[in-house]
């Protein structure tokens, strides 16, 4: 069962961040459309 959910995220077009173009290596869903460098301007 759960590997079909798996399977289903494996083949999701890797997310672009709207703001920078870059690719975002999704590991938290929370983040929704921006990469770390523009979701964290305080941290540069
Ligand atoms: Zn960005």
């Amino acid at each position: 069962m759960l590997e079909n959910v798996v399977e289903f995220f494996r083949n999701l077009p890797a997310k672009k961040c709207v703001e920078c173009g870059n690719e975002i290596d999704e590991q938290h869903e929370c983040y929704g459309s921006k990469c770390d460098n523009c979701m964290d301007p305080g941290k540069h």
